[in-house]
């Protein structure tokens, strides 16, 4: 067990991986598996922590239909390449030869069947079973690339290594052990970096905006979340303090301070003409074709807050104000006060350039021999594993390279 397992560091070794994550047990133990003497260095107490709390405790581990359009970044074609070569079937494959037992939620959402903790085990064990060296806990102190690779300074003494691939992911959860030294090593080298963002995180609202809402918390339904071009279709639920839900944190992952944010309630529906057809002779009334498409008490909300009176047939109601209230509907924009922050963000947006990166080995082009891989890189997952499936994809692509 790494935790007990304080080896003293190797004088020199041709791979030293920082961060024993997702990304960094990975590429430790594919590259031990073929022949290299590895360390792993980890800082905090406990490996691969973001894995045994991920979703929800049952790690959405990947996503089948993971591409690079389900990613965000200045370039996230950088993606396909590393995508390509190790895909969620290589994947779901090693899950299996574990006997890790899993199923698809939705969407292609891949999910332990039981505890996350299962894919640590997993990653351990691959690790061990290549002979991988932990150095854990233990801390990096300065990292100086020299004629003949590079120096290392930690808590457990100098070291040596021919190469160093840095898996340090990104800055949600400092408390688990979360750290920005990625973005610091890259800009000491004088490579590029992408402002950090908060990203899959919880979104806070003008209150002005929601307070005729308020009273709707519990409520949810499938909304058509838009920001910056990009949309989806996804639940909203309806909370004390706001909005929230899948539908907000894949928006969240486009907004930024300037940027609106629109939200279909009617999903796509055409409620204009629906509501058209209504007047047709119909005695329907204006709440009773509204929780058509809408749960009752948000539609009773709504014509409230338009000072419209739900029990009117709409056949009595003006063309005019029924455009008005559709249109509303379908482009609900509440203003966007900010984002909850990095402690309840999933994933981090931004990190190394991907300009500065070969996308087949995540190497530095400008300080060979260095490799960034996983969060650290401007590369960010949607919502559904994808974030999981690159840290196993870049890993994979570094491992092979070296
Ligand atoms: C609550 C939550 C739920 C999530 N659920 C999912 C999900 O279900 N599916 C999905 O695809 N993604 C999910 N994610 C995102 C996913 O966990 C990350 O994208 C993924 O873990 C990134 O892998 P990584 O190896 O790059 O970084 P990490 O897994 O974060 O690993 C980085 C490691 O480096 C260590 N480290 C940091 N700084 C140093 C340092 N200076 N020296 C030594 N070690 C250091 C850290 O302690 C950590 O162990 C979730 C994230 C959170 C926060």
């Amino acid at each position: 067990m790494p935790e007990s397992s304080r080896s003293s560091p190797a004088d020199a070794c041709d791979l030293v991986v920082v961060g024993a994550g997702a990304a960094g047990m990975m590429c430790a133990a594919v590259a031990a598996q073929r022949g290299r003497r590895v360390v792993l260095i980890e800082h905090a107490r406990r490996i691969g922590e973001k894995i045994r709390i991920s979703g929800g405790g049952r790690c959405n581990f990947t996503n089948v239909s993971t591409g690079p359009r389900h990613y965000v970044g200045r370039d996230p074609e950088f993606a396909a390449q590393a995508l390509g070569a190790y895909t969620p079937r290589d994947f779901v494959a090693l899950v299996r030869r574990h006997r890790i037992a899993f199923h698809e939620k939705h969407r292609g959402q891949l999910f332990c069947d039981h505890a996350s903790s299962a894919i640590v085990d997993m990653l351990r064990a691959e690790c061990e079973r290549g002979g991988v060296r932990w150095l854990h806990p233990c801390r990096v102190h300065a990292l100086r690339p020299g004629p003949r690779g590079f120096e290392l300074d930690t808590d457990a003494g100098a070291l040596r290594s021919a190469r160093v691939v840095v898996a340090t992911g990104g800055l949600p959860v400092a408390a688990i052990g979360a750290t920005d030294w990625a973005l610091r090593l890259a800009r000491s080298l004088g490579l590029d970096v992408e402002p950090p963002r908060p990203a899959l995180v919880p979104l806070r609202f003008v209150a002005e905006d929601f307070a005729p809402f308020a009273q709707l918390a519990g409520v949810a339904l499938q909304v058509r979340a838009s920001c910056e071009g990009a949309s989806f279709d996804e639940d909203l639920l309806f909370t004390h303090r706001g909005l929230s839900g899948p539908a907000v944190l894949q928006v969240s992952s486009y907004w930024e301070p300037g940027r609106a944010l629109g939200l279909d309630l009617g999903c796509g529906t055409d409620l204009a003409g629906l509501l058209r057809q209504a007047q047709q002779g119909s005695r329907q009334s204006l709440l009773g074709v509204l929780a058509q498409v809408l749960p009752r008490r948000l539609a009773q909300a709504w014509l409230d807050q338009q000072g419209l009176d739900g029990a009117r047939r709409v056949a009595e109601t003006g063309r005019a104000a029924l455009e008005r209230l559709a249109g509303a509907l379908s482009a609900w924009s509440p203003r966007v006060a900010g984002t909850e922050g990095w402690n309840k963000a999933e994933v981090m947006r931004g990190g190394v350039a991907t300009h500065e990166l070969d996308p087949r080995s995540l190497e530095a082009r400008r300080v060979p021999g260095l490799h960034f891989i996983g969060e650290a890189v401007d590369i960010t997952g949607w919502l559904g594993g994808y974030n999981f499936q690159w840290a196993w994809a870049s890993a994979h692509a570094a491992a092979r390279s070296v």
